[in-house]
């Protein structure tokens, strides 16, 4: 029998990226709440928000293989993508958050795929995570 495909995820009652991703149009900066944030009702300027805003989804919210565990606000980060890096965006209230498992095991996994760099985030501060589980420290652009 032919299941049905699950539904799409939604971001509920999440709304992390309105306070790790910085926004140049509100000049929001990354790691402090929009002001625009309501955490009973989300955005309480939806309808007119910032182009960054409207096209953003996390690598959650787009990924069906990534279950609830990974849900940002469950995870204690979020994560996007730039060509040949993965950016996880740690809330600075949970730096350390990502080296609890699945979490670092999977990232540790991720990062062994050379194509791919694996960069983690706490504010303007970061390391780099290897194959083999060690980190170096980077510094935000
Ligand atoms: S961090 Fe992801 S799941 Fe959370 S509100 Fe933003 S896009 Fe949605
Ligand atoms: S304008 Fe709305 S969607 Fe954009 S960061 Fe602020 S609260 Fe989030």
């Amino acid at each position: 029998m032919l299941s049905a495909p699950p539904p799409p995820k939604t971001c509920g009652d999440c709304g992390l990226c309105c306070k790790l991703m910085g926004v140049a149009a509100l000049t929001k900066p990354a790691g402090r709440w929009c002001r625009h944030f309501r955490r009973a009702s989300g955005c309480d300027a939806y309808e007119v928000r910032p182009d960054a805003c409207r096209i953003f989804n996390c690598i959650w919210l787009l990924t069906e293989a990534l279950d609830g565990a990974w849900k940002p606000t469950t995870a204690g980060f979020l994560m996007h993508s730039e060509p040949g890096r993965l950016i996880v965006e740690c809330d600075p209230a949970r730096p350390h958050d990502w080296r609890r498992n699945p979490y670092q095991e999977t990232l540790t996994r991720w990062a062994g795929d050379p194509a791919l760099d694996v960069l983690i985030f706490a504010g303007r501060q970061g390391v780099r995570l290897q194959a083999d589980g060690a980190t170096s420290p980077v510094r935000r652009a």
